[in-house]
């Protein structure tokens, strides 16, 4: 990425540098903020429904143990032993059946206390860390029973250090009560089934604290006994006096962040985040928290941050290669088009000197046909003096007279053969003026009349009555129009009609020959440079080509045709102009 800003302008650069700075953070902000929201939403949701769970779980373990401590204060053999005077052997048979209920149920204890709080029949009758004889007065379930209510507590047995949940019923003899029947029971199969299902650190904890805080059932060993919150003195004092914990010394839990009020609290070291959902367990002091790693959340979070923070930086990176390719193009399309601007002016300055190359090539042949013209004339006028000086000694003046008009005539055409030249080797001046058409035509035909007359060719020119005057340049018109003759003659070279026809009118100046004409593949390339046909040494194939650019640098139009009745038939058209 690095490599590829650094091609680009570093202006554009920069614009990506800080589109960048502001896109990425932006975006990877704006979603983590979204994803936070939503994934705290679903969160919050599950832990509801988690809690639901474990609420149902906890009554239902509890309860199920409701029935045994009912039952057994409406037990006849229960009321006997609360009697002042018992029998020690019912006695002993009540311990018996204790027992066994107590392991039928799979409770920790049962066992029957008298009005003063004493166990007087217990199911761990045979044990060490037996219940009897012990006094429980203390206890709230105890204190609860008696005053005819159903004792529920929860508490680290005094005597086996066992933590257990006691449910007491009262032995009602009519409105007082005579005694209770209390049954312990393990929580182990409750916290068993909240314990967490193996994800580690994150699956949800659930607790259950009681009215001080102090955390009592719990999916997680090492917060047992430990408080949510430093518990007061007077707290303290409290749970010491109840000796619920017997003794156990109540740490609070390695909070460092938030606190279940707030919803959100952090753990231990290095922090564990977590959402905390709390309940109130009705006809009970306790409360059901359920906490829920933020892990997950955060780990969403940072996810779709960094999806958002990449897609940003694509979609900046992108809009930056797109604007440096269109400026690359730009570039590239503004070099070419110098390029060829460049090439048009070399082209047209190679052109200038093609035309004048061309001019002199067709000079030169010009100069052959000149010749040949010249040569009978000075023939003629040879033998004409020649005579004149044999008829001057014979005195015959007339007859000298006559010879020397000849001469006169012959010298006068020789000089319009050469003025004509002349006008054609100089270099144009490019300057557009107003040319006359038919005079131009005549000079052309003049320049090829030789050659014309020698191969035997027909003329057709009507010259016009009114003058045509066009844009151009004389000199350039004739060399356009001497090209347009000799192609014809050529095409006329062993054709069976020869005839070449020059016509000016409305639509143009036509120059049709009886030759072969032009073979239809051949149409579209006459005016190519170096398109011919001819055999090599005769045709350059650039009079078209240079006629055409003249003609095209007059403002008009040449366009070549097959004619109906056979031949080649060139149209030339220009712009009109203001006589001269
Ligand atoms: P060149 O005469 O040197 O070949 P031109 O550009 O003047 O070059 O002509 C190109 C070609 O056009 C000729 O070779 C010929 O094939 C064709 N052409 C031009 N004039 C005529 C014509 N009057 N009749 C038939 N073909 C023609």
């Amino acid at each position: 990425m690095v490599r590829f800003l650094r091609v680009v302008r570093p202006r554009l650069s920069l614009v990506a540098v800080l589109a960048l700075l502001v896109a990425v953070p932006a975006a990877a902000w704006i979603a983590a903020g979204w994803a936070e929201a939503g994934a705290r939403h679903a969160l919050a949701e599950r832990a509801l429904g988690q809690m639901a769970l474990y609420r149902a779980n906890l009554t239902a373990g509890l309860q199920r143990h409701n029935a045994v401590p009912l039952v057994l204060a409406g037990d006849p053999a229960v009321r006997a032993v609360l009697e002042a005077r018992r029998d020690p052997a019912a006695v002993e048979q009540l311990n018996r059946r204790l027992e066994s209920i107590s392991d039928g149920a799979g409770a920790l204890a049962v066992y029957v206390l008298d009005r003063s709080g004493t166990t007087v029949a217990a199911s761990n009758w045979e044990q060490e860390t037996s219940f009897l004889g012990q006094n429980f007065a203390y206890r709230p379930y105890f204190r609860e029973a008696i005053r005819g209510g159903v004792g529920h507590h929860f508490a680290l047995g005094t005597t086996s250090g066992v933590p257990g949940y006691y449910i007491a019923f009262p032995v009602r003899d009519g409105e007082a009560a005579r005694g209770a029947v209390v049954i312990k029971i393990g929580l182990e199969a409750v916290e068993r089934a909240w314990a967490p299902g193996g994800g580690g650190t994150q699956a949800d904890r659930a607790i259950v604290t009681d009215r001080h805080g102090i955390v009592f059932i719990t999916s997680t060993p090492d917060w047992r006994f430990r408080s949510l919150a430093l518990l007061s003195p007077d707290q303290r004092a409290m749970v010491e006096a109840s000796q619920q914990y017997a003794g156990v010394v109540i740490r609070p839990l390695p909070i460092t962040g938030g606190g279940v009020a707030a919803g959100e609290l952090a753990l231990g070291a290095p922090p564990v985040h977590y959402l905390v959902r709390s309940l109130p367990l009705p006809g009970t002091d306790w409360t059901l928290h359920v906490l829920s790693p933020l892990a997950p959340v955060y780990r969403q979070m940072l996810e779709v941050a960094l999806s958002a923070a990449l897609a940003a930086a694509l979609l900046v990176l992108a809009g930056v290669f797109l604007v440096h390719r269109r400026r690359t193009l730009t570039r590239r399309r503004e070099e070419l088009e110098a390029r060829v601007a460049e090439r048009t002016a070399e082209l047209s300055a190679a052109q200038g000197e093609l035309i004048q190359a061309a001019k002199m090539a067709a000079l030169g042949q010009m100069a052959a046909g000149v010749a040949h013209e010249v040569n009978n004339p000075l023939a003629a006028i040879r033998s004409y003096a020649d005579n004149a000086v044999v008829l001057l000694e014979r005195g015959k003046a007339d007859s000298v007279r006559a010879n020397l008009s000849e001469i006169a005539g012959l010298t006068e055409r020789l000089a319009r053969i050469t003025r004509q030249l002349k006008v054609f080797s100089r270099k144009s001046s490019n300057a557009l003026e107003p040319v006359n058409v038919a005079t131009a035509v005549d000079h052309a035909l003049a320049l090829v009349e030789a050659r014309r007359l020698g191969d035997g060719v027909e003329l057709v020119w009507r010259h016009p009555a009114e003058p045509v005057w066009v844009r151009g340049e004389d000199v350039r018109l004739q060399q356009v129009l001497v090209n347009l003759f000799r192609n014809a003659l050529d095409a006329l070279r062993g054709a069976p009609e020869k005839r070449l026809e020059v016509r000016l009118e409305s639509g143009g100046l036509t120059v049709r020959d009886t030759g072969a004409g032009i073979a239809p593949k051949h149409l579209g390339d006459l005016f190519e440079p170096f398109f011919t046909t001819k055999p090599a040494g005769e045709g350059l194939g650039l009079g078209l080509s240079i006629s055409a650019r003249i003609v095209q640098e007059f403002g008009g139009t040449l366009s070549a045709a097959n004619h109906r009745q056979g031949g080649a038939v060139f149209t030339l058209t220009l712009n009109p102009a203001e006589p001269r």
